[in-house]
């Protein structure tokens, strides 16, 4: 084990067509684009009340960029996904104390009341649900709980996630339905035309990395062979979905080109609506959103 600011940097292809294989995400940024996009998405939403929530966690997430978040974690450099390996050590609940003090003056009496019983819990009892949930183990953690949780362990994760990125050996990593930085679920797939048109990015729903994986490939099972893509509303639709017909996954794709003010997990969250027309259709859906942290059985 060494600690990522001793691995060696890489030097991966520079030239300005390359497909990068890793993008490495800037917190700071990523959070308050996303508090606008709630924001606005939350106009005239049946999900009003729950999107402005989902907004006053990501302007806290925001805030906590700028704090202390201890010495850098041990890593692996050997493993394919060096960051899903780390123990969850104390400092995301430092994290996750700052991110609840916040809200209780912002929040609603009912959310607050829930405040209140998660910063009445231990340390270890944090810990433990901690660890639950960055193994995909949801159903182990309140569900009234995992919201905030995950939260804080996402500030933690997306601090340190661009760190190893750029100690990592990016010409290794290879097309694959989990993050390579940390292991997680993507949220949603990305579609952007730079540096070539149409690049499909995964976007992963803990570090807030995204890795590129080829377009009418099953994100779940890798097939090519029986994709299809379903658009509702109007023919270019913005939000689009792609399933497939061997093991039945799906993942929106949100084309970036047509509203650059989309945000996988915003518009994920504001777009419920499709998911519910895919269920009907007999497929899963094969990602996660931090903001519906189902029990897994369920995903
Ligand atoms: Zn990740
Ligand atoms: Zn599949």
């Amino acid at each position: 084990m060494i600690v990522a600011s001793e691995i060696q940097m890489s030097f991966a292809d520079k030239s300005p067509l390359a497909i990068q294989p890793l993008i490495a995400a800037n917190p700071k940024e990523i959070y308050q684009r996303r508090a606008e996009r709630l924001a606005e998405l939350a106009k005239d939403s049946p999900l009003a009340d729950y999107l402005a929530l989902c907004r006053l966690v990501v302007s806290t997430q925001q805030t906590l960029c700028d704090t202390e978040m201890g010495p850098a974690p041990e890593i692996n450099t050997a493993a394919a996904m060096p960051l899903q390996g780390i123990q969850v050590n104390g400092y995301w609940i430092a994290q996750l104390q700052l991110l609840l003090s916040e809200l209780l003056d912002t929040a609603s009496s009912n959310v607050v009341q829930v405040i209140r019983q998660l910063m009445r819990q231990t340390p270890e009892q944090l810990q433990q649900w901690g660890s639950s949930l960055v193994q995909g183990k949801f159903s182990q953690v309140p569900a009234e709980y995992r919201l905030f949780l995950w939260a804080a362990l996402s500030v933690y994760w997306s601090h340190w996630a661009p760190a190893v990125i750029s100690r990592m050996d990016v010409s290794q990593v290879k097309q694959q339905p989990m993050c390579p930085v940390c292991g997680s679920h993507p949220v949603a797939s990305v579609v952007v035309d730079k540096p070539r048109e149409g690049l499909r990015y995964l976007h992963c729903s803990l570090c807030e990395t995204e890795w590129h994986f080829v377009r009418a490939h099953c994100s779940s099972c890798n097939q090519a062979q029986e994709m299809s893509l379903w658009s509702f509303e109007k023919h270019q639709a913005p939000i689009r979905i792609e399933s497939c017909d061997d093991c039945h996954g799906y993942t929106k794709m949100l084309f970036m080109n047509l509203d650059p003010r989309m945000d996988a997990v915003a518009d994920d969250l504001a777009s419920m609506g499709l998911d519910a027309k895919l269920s009907d259709e007999g497929f899963h859906a094969t990602t996660v959103n931090p903001f519906v942290l189902a029990d897994e059985m369920t995903i």
